[in-house]
């Protein structure tokens, strides 16, 4: 790219400002990181880094004064400032050394030269700043080739990767983040030295390295970056759960499947299908009942029963530790854990209505997801069988849509509420009104009788009846239309 190009690439109206500023002020100020970065590789990018040499509080709110903005977030401690303009959110940096000491975590960090920042920084490729300046707008600063590696897409710290990454072990996250992201190589020695530290990741807050691992996941070709992990050791650190589905184990003639590869495949194959974050994580956890479950028997080779399970019941742990969200997403990614065989066992000819009733009750609003997980599930190398697969998932899909348009079970709303149940029989809240309440909605899944009121409260008369309960009247029949769905 030639400066003229770059000059018109650094066209964001936030530098025209700052450049008037630096150049009225005295200051030096320079485009730094991720944002140059993609400008090179033309990718769009939401966050401008904005190193100067002096304070980057002071500019970032001199800036921000200049465009009234009141939003402007100050870290004191990190010496760095930050605020939304337009469509970007815009950082300011003072440029620093930075001096991580062995005994501490927290670096020294006193004001530096632009090289000094640009040092600290964790891949060459990260580390080339634009000049802001009027005299030398669009300039590049790139003391560690940067350029270079970006054409040979290629990983590399700026200093001895040892030294990098015994600082700050996040980076080694990072660099795993971009060589997925951006389909770039590792460099030897920075790959070697990931190898080295690995074990140093477990100093890192599970929150930063779950930000880095949410990017792996959402990346073109997550596998890239989970393959990484795995190799590098990093992934057993956190998350050994999938890092002990590596291997294959062979015992008299029986051999299984590398369940890790299969897996880092699964979700290559959802993130063709759906941009979903947690469908994603749902596809790299939805085996880990795997490794607790395996068995060999002589008749069998290897088993794996109850994975589903088992693996469900291991979502809660795995979520609390790493500190994701325990709400529904944890609920979502178990559920689909918990599921992700039950279509395949729907897969028969004669598979019965009833039986697609049940999943479509057991996975609600969710089903859509579940089927896709399924089908992405299906990595056999054999293309007949995939293909088999595929067609019985599509009858399947089919069945279902058919009995949902009939039966409404996604989002099952009893027909009959306990309210009803009480009035009718003149019982309290109890026992009964329970029992009641499940022979209905095991009627309705077995396909005893449809999903609507009145064959609902007729069901619920006789079950009454069976457990000894008379109705006292019949008012509630026409007055309770109101719950009918139909
Ligand atoms: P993204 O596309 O995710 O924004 P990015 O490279 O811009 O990627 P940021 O987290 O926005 O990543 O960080 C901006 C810049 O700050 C990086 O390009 C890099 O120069 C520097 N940086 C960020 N985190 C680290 C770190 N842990 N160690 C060293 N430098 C870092
Ligand atoms: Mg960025």
């Amino acid at each position: 790219m030639s400066y003229l190009d770059m000059k018109k690439s650094l066209n964001h109206p936030i530098f025209q400002v700052v450049s008037d500023m630096v150049e009225a002020d005295d200051l030096t100020a320079f485009a730094i990181g991720g944002y140059v970065r993609d400008i090179f590789l033309g990718r769009p990018s939401k966050d401008i880094d904005i190193v100067v040499l002096g304070s980057g509080i002071e500019l970032a709110k001199r800036v921000a004064h200049k465009l009234n903005i009141k939003d402007i977030a100050v870290y004191k401690n990190f010496g760095t400032a930050m605020l939304h303009y337009k469509d970007v959110e815009v950082e300011f940096v003072g440029a620093r050394r930075e001096s991580y000491r062995s005994d501490s975590r927290k670096p020294v960090v006193e004001n530096g030269t632009l090289e000094d920042d640009q040092k600290r920084r964790d891949f060459t490729i990260n580390a080339m700043a634009l000049c802001l300046n009027k005299k030398h707008y669009g300039e590049l600063t790139d003391p560690f080739n940067g350029l270079k590696d970006l054409k040979n897409r290629t990983l590399r710290t700026p200093l001895d990767p040892q030294q990098t990454f015994s600082d700050d072990p996040l980076r080694m996250i990072r660099a795993v983040r971009f060589a997925s992201q951006l389909n770039f190589r590792i460099g030897d020695k920075t790959y070697q030295a990931i190898v080295a530290n690995a074990k140093r990741i477990q100093i890192v807050s599970n929150e930063r390295i779950m930000d880095e691992v949410h990017k792996i996941l959402l990346s073109p070709k997550p596998s890239v970056g989970l393959i990484h992990m795995e190799k590098t050791g990093l992934l057993k650190e956190f998350l050994p759960e999938v890092a002990s589905l590596k291997g294959v184990e062979v015992r008299e003639d029986f051999k299984h499947k590398d369940n890790f590869l299969h897996t880092a495949k699964v979700v290559d194959n959802v993130g063709k299908m759906s941009d979903k974050l947690w469908l994603r994580w749902a596809a790299l956890l939805h085996d880990i009942g795997k490794p607790p479950t395996k068995r060999f028997s002589k008749e069998q080779g290897w088993t794996f029963h109850g994975h589903d399970y088992v693996g469900q019941k291991m979502v809660p742990e795995i979520f609390r530790r790493l500190r994701l969200p325990m709400n529904e997403k944890m609920k979502y990614v178990r559920k689909l854990v918990a599921l992700h065989l039950r279509p395949i066992a729907l897969v028969d000819e004669e598979v019965t209505d009833s039986a697609i009733r049940r999943l479509l009750f057991d996975a609600g609003s969710d089903v859509e997801d579940l089927m896709l997980l399924c089908e992405a599930d299906i990595t056999s190398k054999n293309d007949k069988k995939v293909r088999r697969y595929i067609n019985n998932f599509r009858r399947v899909r089919k069945k279902m849509k058919e009995i949902e348009e009939k039966d409404r079970i996604r989002n099952f709303q009893p027909p009959i509420k306990g309210e009803t149940i009480m009035n009718t029989f003149n019982i309290q809240p109890g026992k009964n009104v329970g029992i009641i309440k499940n022979a209905i909605k095991e009627a309705i899944l077995d396909g005893k009788i449809s999903n609507n009121y009145n064959e609902a409260y007729g069901f619920m008369l006789e079950k009454g009846k069976e457990l000894g309960l008379t109705p006292v009247n019949n008012r509630d029949r026409q007055a309770d239309t109101s719950e009918s769905q139909e």
